[in-house]
C-alpha cells in the first residue's frame, strides 16, 4: 500500500472514530484531543513503516532521521514491526530508549561522562518519563491504544494491498 493511501486510510479511521467518541458522549475533549494527536503521530513519526530506513515516515523525521537508522537495521520490514501491539511496542520503546539517550547526551555535554553517573542519571531520567505517564494514566492508556489503532489501520493496509511499500 502507497504511503499515501496509508495515510488516508488511517485518518478516515482516526476522524470516524473521534466524532463517534463525541457523539457517543466517550471521555471528555482532553481523551479526545490526546486519541486524535496519539494517533496522528503514529500515523505520521511512529509509523510500522520505520522498519525502512527510506520510507516517507523515516523522512518525516528530517535531520533526526538517522535516529531510526538502528530499528530499520534490527526490524525487518513486514516482520515484528508491523504485529499488532508488540510492533508498536518496540516503537514506543525506542523512542523512549531515544529519549532516555537524549536526556543523557546533555550530561556528557555538561562533562560528566563516569558510567555510574549515566546510569543514575539515565534512571532518573527513565522515572520523570515514568511519573509523567502516572499523573495521567487515562490519558497515557488513550494515547497507547489511538498507536495501537493506527498500526492496527496500517497492518491491515499491508495485508490487504501488499504491493507497493511506500
Ligand atoms: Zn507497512
Amino acid at each position: 500500500m502507497l504511503y499515501r493511501q496509508h495515510c488516508v486510510t488511517n485518518c478516515v479511521i482516526g476522524a470516524t472514530l473521534e466524532l463517534s467518541s463525541f457523539y457517543a458522549h466517550w471521555g471528555g475533549w482532553e481523551m479526545r484531543l490526546t486519541f486524535a494527536g496519539a494517533f496522528l503521530l503514529a500515523t505520521f513519526w511512529l509509523s510500522p513503516d520505520l522498519d525502512l530506513h527510506h520510507s516517507s515516515p523515516s523522512r518525516n523525521w528530517l535531520i533526526f532521521r538517522k535516529l531510526w537508522w538502528p530499528y530499520s537495521k534490527i526490524f525487518r520490514h513486514r516482520g515484528w514491526s508491523h504485529f499488532p501491539v508488540l510492533g508498536s511496542l518496540t516503537r514506543l520503546s525506542y523512542l523512549c530508549t531515544l529519549l532516555v539517550g537524549l536526556m543523557l547526551c546533555k550530561d556528557v555535554f555538561a562533562g560528566e561522562i563516569s558510567l555510574s553517573h549515566l546510569v543514575h542519571s539515565g534512571h532518573e531520567s527513565l522515572q520523570a518519563l515514568l511519573s509523567v505517564v502516572s499523573q495521567h494514566p487515562e490519558l497515557a492508556w488513550t494515547a497507547f491504544f489511538a498507536v495501537i489503532v493506527s498500526d492496527l489501520a496500517h497492518a491491515v493496509g499491508d495485508f490487504l494491498w501488499p504491493g507497493k511499500l511506500f
